[in-house]
């Protein structure tokens, strides 16, 4: 075993039990009285039928929760939270409605719970981007990591099934750059694997059956695995290239994700042989960049960046912008493979696993 250094971070985890039942307790044990519920506008109709069952701890309900955490609407929410005497907030949703509670902690300190409706993984990360006047902007946290997560297994069953895919492709993307991280370590490296498993085995069932519970559970449990990853160590090229697509070009979140990981994986892979067989374990696959691109093919998923508004003449900025800001780099990277890597993404060619990058 090498050297290494693992650091945990606080977060209760509560999984597959119904958050209407478990909230109240979940609210009295942080030593609060009244809760302000978030949402999308989306999902506003499910959140407030579980506000109702709360009894007197539900304060009331913010239903404009938005992609990318715009600092207008995490303001209207201060203002809410403080009209509303809340002392804590509960989350209900995905990345976006997770994100809103995190920059309202990060603004008043009230203590928040998570009850994640996709699989992105934020409820446990200490992590949090934010945006204003168009630019997003990206900070690490004690403050904004959630208190309390539960995962309720039923909240899950109406996310669509576009969304399921590339949302567990998002998951995978987090624990798939926690192995070869800089500060990777064998604990989340074995929390990595888990979770790429449970999600890799999970979305094809889901996609046929997608109201199965035991499906849906192995799912979020894959999620938290790869979330945790996320939170635990750094991420790199991937990660970075989507930041520069989804905020520049402003690309969907998890889609991006989807498609881009393939084809930063295949020029990646022929080095680290520990990286390449724990994914071939995790994958089943001998190839798992191709797997990572079947998957997602396979289920429905758009595979092309062009299919989901990139224009073709943004690759150049991309790749410029990529290089601009400091990011550790799992190997040396050169501006012209770079932009080939992208270039396939784009036109969504199946990627094939060859040795572009140098490994150090
Ligand atoms: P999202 O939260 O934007 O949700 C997408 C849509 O799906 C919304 O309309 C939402 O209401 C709906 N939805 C969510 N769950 C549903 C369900 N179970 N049933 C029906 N509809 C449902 O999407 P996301 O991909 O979860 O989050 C993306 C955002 O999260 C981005 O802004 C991204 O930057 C952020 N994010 C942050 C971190 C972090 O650690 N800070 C990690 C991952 C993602």
């Amino acid at each position: 075993m090498k050297p290494f250094v693992y650091v945990a971070l606080p977060s209760r985890v509560v999984f597959d039990m119904p958050a209407a039942q478990t909230l109240p307790g979940e609210i009295e044990r942080l030593g609060c009285r009244r809760a302000l519920l978030l949402s999308t506008p989306e999902q506003a109709g499910a959140v407030r039928e579980i506000g109702a069952k709360l009894g007197p701890v539900f304060a009331g309900l913010f239903s404009r929760a938005a992609m990318h955490t715009p600092v207008n609407v995490t303001e209207a929410a201060v203002t809410a939270a403080r009209d509303l005497d809340a002392d804590c907030i509960v989350a209900i949703g995905g990345g976006s409605t997770i994100g809103l509670a995190k920059a309202i902690a990060l603004r008043t300190d009230l203590p928040q719970i998570a009850v994640p409706t996709t699989y992105a993984g934020s409820e446990v990360t200490p992590i949090i981007g934010q945006t204003e006047d168009g630019r997003k902007t990206t900070q690490r946290s004690l403050k904004v990591l959630p208190e309390v997560v539960i995962y309720d297994v039923a909240l899950t069953l109406t996310l669509p099934a576009g969304l399921t895919v590339t949302s567990g492709m998002n998951a995978i993307a987090h624990a798939i750059e926690a192995l070869y991280a800089q500060d990777a370590n064998p604990v989340i490296s074995l929390l990595a694997e888990r979770g790429i498993a449970a999600l890799a085995g999970a979305l094809p069932m889901l996609a046929h059956a997608p109201q199965d519970h035991t499906a849906r559970s192995e799912a979020l449990f894959g999620a938290w695995a790869c979330g945790t990853c996320l939170g635990a160590v750094g991420m790199s090229l991937h990660h970075k290239l989507c930041h520069v697509l989804g905020g520049g070009f402003d690309l969907p979140h998890s889609e991006t994700h989807s498609i881009v990981l393939p084809h930063v994986l295949a020029p990646l892979l022929p080095g680290p042989p520990a990286v390449r067989d724990i994914l071939a374990r995790a994958l089943r696959s001998a190839d798992p960049a191709a797997a990572l691109f079947d998957i997602p093919a396979g289920l429905g998923a758009k595979m092309a960046l062009r299919d989901i508004g990139m224009p073709h003449d943004g690759l150049e900025r991309a790749v410029k912008e990529t290089f601009e800001s400091s990011y550790w780099m799992p190997a040396p990277v050169e501006a012209a493979a770079l932009r080939a890597l992208l270039d396939n993404a784009w036109h969504g060619r199946r990627p094939v696993t060859n040795t572009v990058f140098a490994h150090a």
